[in-house]
């Protein structure tokens, strides 16, 4: 299946997505998002945070079916090996 992170509307899981606010992961299993089977970003929506840069909500849908978001500018660089 193609992954299309940046498609324009939000695919269908991610209506159910709960907001993992304390850490950059799957709320249910802990498994990071380079573990997730889908991601979308959106995009559309960019919000100001604190520091006056641009966030947007980044969706993951996790192998244990778990489906979740977090804000992009949460999210730990991709180079540290993340243990939620
Ligand atoms: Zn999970």
């Amino acid at each position: 299946m193609m992954l299309d992170a940046f498609a324009p509307t939000p695919p269908e899981w991610t209506r159910q997505a709960i907001h993992a606010y304390d850490r950059f992961c799957c709320p249910k299993c802990g498994a990071s998002s380079l573990e997730a089977v889908q991601v979308w970003i959106n995009r559309r929506s960019p919000v100001l945070g604190e520091d006056r840069r641009r966030k947007w909500q980044e969706f993951y849908l996790c192998h244990c079916s778990c489906a979740w978001w977090a804000w992009s500018s949460d999210r730990p660089p991709t180079v540290v090996k993340i243990n939620c």
